[in-house]
């Protein structure tokens, strides 16, 4: 669908929109509702792929490295394309084509890219940064890999890796010279999850499933040629890997939220009150619904403004903070209102197995399940932090 001769937007939105209509299966929510996690990962690489062959996967990497080169523009109508059709995004793969992809083609040696190659087939990817005393503050990291020859013998534990259990490969932090300042001694190795020494447990959540995973290493091998970048370089790679916070995401959650609105006023109109009143009725539940679709709409005009500053300057400033702040927040205030709709059968819906996304209709497993969002990728105290002293020019905090 993506082609080399250079067409207007509308012609690239007419040909998106004409492809995720003929090749979204039908009915791909209802089937997974209550699967396997086996059975949601087969569907999702096998999806994977059905991008791919459609040029809908890798779009955003340049042409070099197999992508499809698609300018920033046209990546955002492919997200707004791909949710109007309500397609499946390719879940289990943001490390891979996001994190993985940026390291590998920014840092990467030819042998080390050549596992772009197994993104484009669908292979997960996991990021083992935090460890139980390093999370927000990550440079004080404490898994230790030692230079024996032509290898690094790996001891030590990560945890919160989402999909770790099942990743192929993971972007593995690891100190390396423990006597300079902390930033200055971390080195990013590429870690086969195959390696003996791995042992990956997987941590259940609150809303059934398991997300993210404990990894333990013991005495792991990992040959030198896996080592990206220069030795104790590794703080300034991780970067790369962390600034690769995607657009995308965004502007799939502002569809999400659209979404949402409707369905509360749905929700609402089957909700009896009494007296042939429905909650839909309800003043104070008219009131805060009308608070929630106006904040949707501010979130839009916020994610506008990023978008037109990534067209324009190439990358995201720390503005991206702020709507980071907007929408973990917002998401909670908004499945909250759910909850309070679906009353109290919602507090017995069954957990799942498998998270597909905050929309499920199962308010109460959603709302759950927006609790990731304020903490991930920079929680949001270190957001305010950010903010603070990045955009508002306030004083440093004591580190
Ligand atoms: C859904 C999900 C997926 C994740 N996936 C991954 C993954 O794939 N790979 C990976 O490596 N990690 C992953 N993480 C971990 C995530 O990066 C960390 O949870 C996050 O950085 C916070 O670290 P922490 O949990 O150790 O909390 P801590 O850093 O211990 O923070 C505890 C509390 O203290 C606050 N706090 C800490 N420092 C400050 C400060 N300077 N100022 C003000 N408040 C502060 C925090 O905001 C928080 O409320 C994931 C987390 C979630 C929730």
């Amino acid at each position: 669908v993506i082609t080399q001769e250079p067409v207007t937007l509308d012609t690239f939105r007419a040909r998106a929109r004409e492809w995720f209509e003929a090749n979204t299966p039908q009915g791909w929510e209802e089937a997974l509702e209550h699967a396997s996690e086996e059975a949601a990962v087969t569907f999702f690489q096998d999806w994977a792929r059905k991008l791919h062959s459609g040029g809908f996967l890798v779009h955003h990497w340049p042409r070099e490295f197999g992508g499809g080169g698609c300018t920033v523009a046209e990546q955002i109508v492919i997200q707004q394309e791909l949710a109007r059709a309500n397609a499946p995004r390719p879940r289990y793969m943001t490390i891979s084509l996001g994190h993985a992809a940026a390291t590998l083609m920014e840092h990467g040696t030819a042998e080390q890219r050549e596992l772009l190659n197994g993104i484009m087939t669908g292979e997960i990817w996991c990021q083992g940064f935090s460890e139980p005393n390093a999370g927000s503050d990550l440079a004080s990291l404490q898994t230790r890999a030692v230079r024996h020859g032509d290898h690094y013998l790996v001891n030590g534990s990560k945890v919160w890796s989402s999909h770790a259990h099942r990743a192929g490969w993971c972007l593995l932090l690891c100190r390396t010279d423990p006597s300079v300042p902390k930033h200055h001694g971390i080195s990013l190795l590429l870690l086969d999850m195959r390696t003996p020494g791995v042992e990956v447990r997987p941590i259940r959540q609150p809303s059934g499933s398991s997300e993210f995973c404990e990894i333990f290493l013991t005495d792991v091998r990992i040959p030198v040629d896996m080592l990206v970048g220069q030795e104790n370089a590794g703080w300034k790679i991780a970067q790369t890997t962390l600034s690769t916070e995607r657009a995308a995401q965004i502007i799939e959650l502002l569809e999400g939220l659209r979404t949402t609105i409707g369905r509360l006023v749905v929700a609402a109109r089957e909700t009896q009150l009494g007296g042939g009143r429905t909650m839909a009725d309800d003043d104070s539940f008219r009131q805060e619904l009308a608070a929630r679709a106006a904040e949707v709409e501010a979130l839009g005009l916020l994610t506008e403004r990023m978008l037109s500053g990534l067209i324009a300057y190439g990358k995201l400033g720390p503005e991206s903070s702020v709507i980071k702040l907007y929408y973990s927040e917002l998401l909670q205030r908004m499945m909250s209102l759910g909850v309070r709709v679906a009353g109290l059968p919602t507090h017995t819906d069954p957990l799942r197995q498998v998270d597909w996304s905050f929309t499920t209709g199962a308010w109460m497993i959603d709302y759950i399940h927006t609790w990731i969002w304020t903490i991930s990728a920079g929680s949001n105290e270190i957001q305010r932090n950010i903010i603070g002293e990045r955009v508002l020019g306030l004083p440093r905090g004591p580190r």
